[in-house]
């Protein structure tokens, strides 16, 4: 996926220092998705009554909502370690084998990407989930035989974008499955706060609002806005963050009022006036736009469909009137959407 962008959702190389200082590291300082934090500390307390390993657990969300975050503070929660992955980074089954045998006895392995993972490792994954047991053939041939390996009981949390791309085996073994919501302005307020302080600039709650409000939801985009906003301010503001100076430097930025930059507002733009606003299939877009179309699904899309921006219809995406007025264009005739709108709920294409 992409990620050089401002509002981008992945790592940034240079980033990943940042991202790992302000990473909360307990359940407290992490703000936002109350529902999950509380089953999540009656599903630690019982498992830690019982001397227990927590069962598996399935995150799912679009990218720098803190799934990664929840998994660390999980396991420092429990009192264990945490082996941190992914699914393209595990190739091949001896891989994986080779993490499982590593692990401690209520270690929290950690697999981002979990849908990434190829069916042969899958396979592998399946009794260590369900019997903390690894089986491996031995020798070659006719006198090749399977022998099965005791494993720690460990906690497997795998985080996902794509939660309907697991496979259904991968998916019922986790006792476990939070969605991850975007975040409201006012929680990722406080998100920018802590960050500021962390970061040792001095930001009003105004000013933290103004970076909320412009966060597209995610607490990475977010983070990232802070540390913009804090040069701006260093360089043409004393060092301080006030809604002013925070408006004049994301307006700088160009990322408008309500967190779109230009590559968003290049797509939609493309949408109406190549396409009439829509409906445009998802490879037709990506070609047109520039863009990779997964990353067009994953990052952009998410935000504008949330916005009410977009419609995804059978026949591909649309823009709706929302859009033409944020972009201070002139939307067609309602009739027009109409059809449309008729042609079906979400889904279609891509
Ligand atoms: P994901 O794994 O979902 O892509 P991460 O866990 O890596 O997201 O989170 C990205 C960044 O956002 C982290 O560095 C962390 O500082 C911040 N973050 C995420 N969720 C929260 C939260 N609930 N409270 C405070 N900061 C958060």
């Amino acid at each position: 996926m992409e990620d050089n962008r401002l509002i981008g959702t992945g790592f940034q190389d240079e980033e990943n220092e940042l991202e790992n200082s302000l990473r909360p590291r307990t359940l407290s300082e992490y703000c936002g998705q109350s529902k999950i934090k509380e089953s999540l500390t009656v599903y630690m307390q019982a498992a830690l009554a019982r001397r227990e390993p927590l069962d598996h657990i399935l995150l799912y969300g679009p990218p720098g909502l803190g799934k990664t975050t929840l998994a660390g503070i999980v396991a420092a929660q429990m009192g264990h370690n945490i082996k941190v992955t992914s699914g393209p980074a595990i190739e091949r089954p001896v891989d994986l084998s080779s993490l499982l045998t590593n692990l401690n006895t209520g270690d929290v392995l950690f697999i981002d990407e979990i849908h990434r993972l190829s069916h042969i490792v899958e396979e592998v994954l399946y009794p260590a989930m369900e019997d903390y047991a690894l089986d491996m053939m031995i020798g070659k041939g006719p006198a090749a035989r399977s022998i099965r390996l005791e494993l720690p009981k460990f906690t497997l949390i795998g985080a996902t974008t794509r939660a309907g791309m697991l496979t259904s085996p991968l998916r019922d073994r986790f006792g476990i499955s939070f969605r991850l919501e975007p975040y409201s302005p006012e929680e990722l307020s406080v998100i920018v706060q802590r960050s500021a302080r962390i970061l040792k600039v001095q930001c009003d709650e105004a000013g933290a609002l103004e970076i909320a409000t412009r966060s597209r939801g995610t607490p990475r985009i977010a983070n990232r806005l802070v540390k913009r906003v804090r040069d701006y301010a260093q360089v043409c503001a004393e060092g301080a963050i006030d809604r002013e100076v925070a408006g004049k430097a994301l307006d700088m930025l160009e990322v408008d009022n309500l967190g779109l930059d230009n590559t968003d507002r290049t797509m939609l733009r493309t949408m109406i006036e190549k396409f009439g606003g829509g409906p445009v299939g998802l490879d037709t877009l990506a070609a047109s736009t520039g863009e990779d179309a997964t990353t067009i699904e994953d990052v952009y899309e998410p935000y504008l469909l949330q916005l009410g921006f977009l419609m995804r219809t059978p026949r591909g995406r649309v823009c709706t009137p929302l859009a033409y007025e944020h972009l201070g264009m002139l939307a067609p005739k309602p009739p027009m959407f109409q059809t449309q709108l008729d042609l079906g709920p979400e889904g279609g294409e891509g």
